[in-house]
């Protein structure tokens, strides 16, 4: 059993599992649980801090059943770049609600606010943590979608490639449905993905 340091952040994991749990659907927090387990995974095979892992999953997805107000309340509250104003739920719950995560459940430590607001979209330049999440997410044990078992393998056997196939599938899937792309998600995949002509 992976032994995990909640200590060191001044958290009680017991505390942390209630307010998480409570912030969201059974279904959201299964999902939730499910994605910390993968991230103590990745953590232990790259080699990854497993406690933070561990909290980064926990926590990432906090913010996702909050009303457009708050986090509209918060971008302007903390000053955030306007054009966030633009977007929805999906761009917001991860780079907005970093902020909910650090005030509400006390889990400040820069690594992981980063891997919190990285989490859906990515970013050109990912810390082995961001990676951990961002992929985590993807392949964690409740999702089920065509591709899921080869995104397993692939985060198994080098966490770049995973990043890359999560990256160029989650863009195709956008595309396909005409969907606004995130410009931090056109950067990941700039990155990640696109090879040099
Ligand atoms: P979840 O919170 O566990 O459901 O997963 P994510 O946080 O990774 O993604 C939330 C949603 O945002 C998913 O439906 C993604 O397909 C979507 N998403 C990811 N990147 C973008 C983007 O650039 N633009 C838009 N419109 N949606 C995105
Ligand atoms: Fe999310
Ligand atoms: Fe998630």
């Amino acid at each position: 059993m992976t032994e995990l340091h909640y200590e060191k952040y001044g958290l009680n994991r017991q505390t942390l599992i209630e307010k998480v749990k409570s912030a969201m659907s059974e279904k959201r927090f299964q999902h939730v649980l499910g994605v910390e387990k993968a991230a103590i995974t990745l953590a232990e095979i790259y080699q990854g801090d497993v406690t933070k892992a561990s909290l980064a999953g926990l926590a990432h997805d906090y913010a996702k059943e909050r009303s457009d107000q708050d986090f509209i309340e918060k971008i302007k509250a903390e000053n955030l770049d306007p054009d966030l104003l633009k977007w929805g739920n999906n761009i917001w719950h991860g780079i907005v609600g970093a902020y909910f995560v650090a005030e509400e459940l006390g889990i400040q430590d820069a690594e992981i606010f980063s891997a919190i607001q990285k989490h859906t979209t990515g970013a050109a330049n990912m810390s082995l943590l961001d990676k951990i999440l961002y992929v985590a997410d993807y392949i964690e044990e409740n999702r089920n979608f065509p591709g899921v078992l080869e995104a397993r393998k692939v985060a198994f056997e080098n966490l770049d490639a995973a990043v890359s196939f999560e990256t160029q599938h989650t863009l195709s899937y956008l595309v396909e449905k005409a969907a606004p792309i995130y410009p931090k998600s056109l950067e990941t995949y700039n990155h990640y993905v696109a090879k040099k002509l």
